[in-house]
């Protein structure tokens, strides 16, 4: 017997058309690339991503066909993401911090027909143009007044070419299945793969990442991403956001410490979101300018793991609530998130920082396991650790033209290449990258457990860790330290503070100190450029 509800597909414009509807003065502020601060509300967004959508037929564009972005956090992106989705194409959007050749490479895969690009970016777009001969136009976001001298033939002012289509649009009506965004993920894991979102996924996801549990959004919050939308779907919080009605803040290019707090405090942030890098910057200004977060009640940190340091900090200088969530590209990207269920509600202190410290439990739709590399189960134990594995309506069933295959098995579990144990209640905590673990005597050490660690050390500003290979033990920690300005930590004073909390062969055979860590295009340790850097070293006595 068949249910007798409506078939109500789930499109994500019809996002739009709710908080046009319901929250239509709820305000979006950003932060120009011209300069100025510009403010909106979700009923203008809405008009004007019609303009969009109406806009880009003219231009040819069709259902299925690929429209990139390589753009900061503003309205003009988000109107940009809706115009394409809504008349049935699909955002791409483009990661500007990676090496034009790769994204010329990622654009041809995609076959990306137009794109909207901020002024900042345009010399990269210029640069590799000609590399990619699917690319039909550029819309530079800005007005006709900032338009710079381009080298680019088919290059036009956005406000321009906006105003030559009116709001008279009625959205597409097609399947939920159909692909609404894509995503290439950065490398950090190999060659960049596409991630393809359909409308149904961001509309569930969105569903699932407003939940109490989850990020706790509604229409009395000033939600601030300062992830941007260019990261692993810009965590959701375009289709989040406008669902139930919350404001948005948007930091355009404005990502150092001072920037940030500037926003934070002048637009009466109450939540916001990012990777720990950025969350370092803004600590580090505060505690230069003795600053305050008197509005800000939650922030979300993801991406990579969250120091306990940094958890404590928020928490107890500034009375900001941490929520530390994991997930990635291919999962929308929330998979979990670490709030406190009754069984941890009533921690304190160490206990509770420690709790904090995990990445958490997944919500409804994410389903998860851990397992050895025969794929058995482990227990929930809190220290059986294994491959992370996920399913879900909106984690990836495939990548683009079937790349990565072997990351699928039959039963549609999605190995996410992370190493994790889970605790007796569901609770998830990440202790490496499958190719980043170090195995030592065929035993695993974790290393962001003892980056975590190293960063509590209060001369530390960045610790990473990685495998060296050793005569005896196949690979043992090296402990690599950037020192907090102004101070000459001793190797010994480091790795005192760090013995107590760890098994003793854990304890890394030496500390060296460098001047930079590098990262990868979304904030995190590039272990690979790491590795390569201390490709000669030796152990002393090795
Ligand atoms: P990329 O590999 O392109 O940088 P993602 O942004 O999708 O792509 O990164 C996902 C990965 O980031 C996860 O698989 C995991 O290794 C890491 N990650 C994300 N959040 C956390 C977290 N809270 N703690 C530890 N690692 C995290």
């Amino acid at each position: 017997m068949r249910g007798l509800m409506q078939e109500w597909p789930l499109l994500c414009h019809k996002i739009m058309d709710h908080a046009a509807l319901y929250h239509g003065d709820r305000e979006v502020i950003s932060r120009s690339i011209e300069g100025p601060m510009h403010r909106t509300n979700y009923r203008n967004i809405h008009e004007r991503a019609r303009q969009v959508a109406k806009r880009l037929e003219k231009d040819g564009i069709t259902m299925g066909d690929r429209v990139a972005t390589m753009a900061w956090n503003t309205w003009r992106h988000l109107e940009a993401w809706y115009g394409i989705l809504g008349m049935g194409a699909v955002y791409h959007t483009l990661n500007p911090r990676l090496f034009p050749d790769q994204i010329a490479w990622i654009m041809n895969d995609a076959t990306d027909k137009l794109l909207f690009v901020d002024l900042t970016f345009l010399p990269i777009i210029e640069a590799i143009a000609d590399k990619v001969p699917s690319l039909a136009k550029v819309v530079v976001l800005t007005d006709a007044a900032h338009m710079p001298q381009t080298k680019l033939a088919n290059a036009v002012a956005y406000e321009y070419w906006i105003n030559e289509a009116d709001a008279d649009y009625a959205w597409r009506e097609f399947d939920e299945g159909t692909a609404a965004g894509m995503c290439y993920t950065s490398g950090t894991t190999g060659d960049p793969k596409g991630v393809v979102y359909s409308h149904r996924s961001n509309v569930l996801h969105a569903m699932t990442g407003a939940q109490p549990d989850m990020l706790n959004l509604s229409s009395n919050d000033r939600m601030m991403p300062v992830v941007p939308l260019f990261h692993a779907n810009g965590w959701s919080t375009a289709f989040v956001c406008p669902m139930v009605g919350a404001s948005m803040i948007m930091p355009g290019a404005g990502m150092d410490g001072a920037s940030i707090y500037q926003i934070l405090t002048e637009e009466r942030v109450t939540m916001t979101a990012a990777v720990p890098t950025v969350w370092l910057m803004l600590l580090e200004h505060l505690a230069k300018v003795g600053g305050s977060l008197p509005d800000l009640q939650r922030v979300v940190i993801g991406g990579a793991a969250c120091p306990p340091a940094m958890i404590k900090t928020f928490q107890e200088t500034y009375g900001v609530e941490v929520i530390h969530a994991w997930g990635m590209t291919e999962m929308s990207p929330l998979g979990t998130v670490c709030t406190l269920k009754p069984e941890y509600k009533n921690l304190t202190g160490q206990a509770r920082l420690d709790l904090q410290a995990k990445q958490g439990h997944p919500p409804f739709t994410v389903e998860m396991k851990v397992t050895d590399d025969e794929n058995n189960p482990l227990p929930w134990d809190a220290k059986s650790f294994g491959r992370l594995k996920v399913r879900g309506p909106a984690v990836s069933s495939a990548y683009y033209k079937g790349h990565g295959a072997e990351q699928f098995d039959a039963e549609n579990w999605f190995d996410t290449g992370d190493v994790a144990h889970v605790d007796e209640h569901g609770y998830m905590q990440i202790t490496d990258r499958a190719k980043d673990v170090i195995k030592s005597g065929g035993e695993w050490i974790s290393t962001i457990e003892l980056e975590n660690l190293a960063v509590g050390h209060p001369e530390v500003a960045e610790a990473a860790v990685i495998g060296i290979a050793h005569p005896k033990w196949d690979e043992r920690p090296l402990l690599v330290i950037v020192r907090r300005q102004g101070c000459d930590p001793s190797k010994e004073s480091i790795l005192d503070f760090i013995r107590d909390d760890i098994a003793k062969w854990w304890l890394p055979d030496d500390v060296a100190f460098v001047d930079d860590i590098p990262h990868t295009a979304t904030g995190k340790i590039q272990k690979t450029t790491l590795r390569k850097q201390f490709s000669d070293y030796k152990f002393p006595g090795t």
